[in-house]
């Protein structure tokens, strides 16, 4: 498929070109068309997959085709849980509409707000927003919603994770009805279905990774190793210098720190990014990271949500998550548009039902790198059953909203492939984009 195919108008397929993109990605390929049509669409798909352009470009061509004359007033809505992500999606619009008269504009908390507003009076067509701070001024009376055509609600799983629900609620209730409205989530808990069927009329459904699996090409190894011993892991991994570019994710903004600390010590590059720091530092840290200047990234989940960061090699769970989407979220981070990536888990006896819980809901076992010097002395744990646990709500449901009766497509090929050893698994270069592929109209 070539982007021409998607009768994309001639400054977006400049712009594309201009990007360095050849083809559209799945997840393009099966979304335009529909947003195209003006149709409502789920979308279930991660970051790296390409998914900003695949909503951004059809959106562009609507605002650029019907564009009134004179005047500019907000005609779509972008809603993005984190400052990183609006930022970045905010980037994106700044490529794909360079050759448009589409204007955007990108606001979010955490910073002083006369720029956005004097931004906001200039005026724009998109607007691409985290939820508190549209709703601080549009309580101000800085931005009003009634003449908006298109809606997008990205990382949806991940708003609703940050307890956005109740913000998002009150900005859809003053947006136009008739409005064309498009929700994106890396996962589809029942709590997004319900989203879904409250805000979605007649949705199609596309999706390039079946709710609740993990990535296709990220080869994944886990560690056990008792807590004292994590540091001196880390360090150990890292005298290989062939992990470039490594996301380090720790459950607390304090362990984050510690681990700096800990790096600077050992003399490796590293910067932590998470809640505590200003945006500024965030933002600076985050920059020297994607420059190479910084060779290790220490995040907290929440922090590294929208980290658009191409070319990650490695990313090490130095903690394990106690929530198993986020380890799907986290190792998504590497192994992106194409490239292949390695996910490094380390795991204390403490974490051990973490492990469980993870290997359940992505339905696989992830392989044990044995013989490593700091190896936990308390024995491997049993074999995970992968079988959902009784009474559990995972893995992945069928929606009792889809009324023709199919169901997401299951992860099907790569269950129980612990028995290759990790070298050879790793010497695979598994191209492509990630995912399986599916699309279908959810009407039928
Ligand atoms: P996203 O999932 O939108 O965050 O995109 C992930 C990365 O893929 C970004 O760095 C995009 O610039 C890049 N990208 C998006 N579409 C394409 C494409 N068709 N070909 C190559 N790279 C792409």
């Amino acid at each position: 498929m070539q982007f021409e195919e998607l009768q994309l108008i001639e400054p977006l397929l400049r712009a594309v070109q201009a990007a360095g993109y050849t083809q559209p990605t799945p997840i393009q390929a099966q979304a335009i068309p529909y947003v195209m049509t003006q149709r409502d669409l789920l979308g279930c798909a991660q970051t790296g997959t390409g998914k900003t352009a695949a909503f951004a470009l059809p959106i562009i061509q609507r605002l650029a085709a019907t564009k009134p004359a004179g005047g500019r007033y907000l005609r779509a809505l972008v809603l993005a849980p984190t400052r990183e992500l609006a930022s970045q999606i905010g980037e994106n619009f700044d490529t794909y509409s360079q050759f448009t008269p589409i204007k955007q504009i990108t606001i979010f908390g955490g910073v002083n707000q006369k720029p956005q507003v004097a931004r906001l009076q200039r005026g724009a067509d998109v607007l691409i927003a985290t939820p508190g701070r549209l709703l601080d001024l549009m309580g101000q009376g800085y931005i009003r919603l009634d003449r908006l055509e298109v809606l997008v609600l990205d990382e949806a799983d991940r708003m609703l994770d940050m307890g956005f629900i109740h913000d998002v609620r009150r900005i859809i209730a003053k947006v136009p009805r008739n409005r064309q409205t498009l929700l994106f989530s890396a996962t589809m808990p029942p709590d997004i279905q319900a989203l879904a069927d409250d805000i979605l009329d007649d949705p199609a459904y596309v999706a390039v990774t079946p709710a609740y699996s993990t990535v296709e090409t990220i080869e994944q190894a886990v560690y056990f190793v008792e807590k004292p011993n994590k540091p001196a892991l880390l360090e150990h991994l890292l005298a290989d210098r062939t992990m470039q570019r490594v996301l380090v994710f720790t459950r607390t903004k304090h362990g984050a720190n510690k681990v700096v600390k800990q790096l600077d010590r050992a003399s490796v590059n590293a910067e932590a990014i998470h809640g505590n720091k200003s945006q500024s530092a965030r933002e600076k840290a985050l920059a020297s990271f994607k420059a190479g200047k910084v060779r290790v990234l220490v995040a907290t989940d929440i922090a590294s949500r929208g980290i658009d960061v191409d070319d990650i090699t490695h990313v090490i769970n130095y903690d394990l998550p106690n929530e198993p989407e986020s380890y799907v979220h986290r190792i998504g981070r590497t192994g992106r548009a194409g490239a292949s990536g390695i996910a490094y888990s380390f795991c204390d006896t403490t974490e051990r039902p973490y492990l469980r819980d993870i290997e359940r809901l992505i339905q696989q076992h992830i392989p044990q790198e044995a013989g490593h010097p700091y190896e936990s002395q308390a024995g491997k744990p049993p074999t995970t059953d992968l079988a959902p646990r009784k009474g559990g709500s995972r893995p992945a449901q069928p929606n009792p909203a889809r009324s023709n009766g199919q169901q997401r497509p299951q992860r099907t090929g790569q269950q129980g492939n612990g028995s290759r050893s990790n070298s050879q698994r790793r010497r695979r270069n598994r191209g492509g984009y990630r995912g399986n592929n599916a699309s279908h109209d959810n009407a039928g």
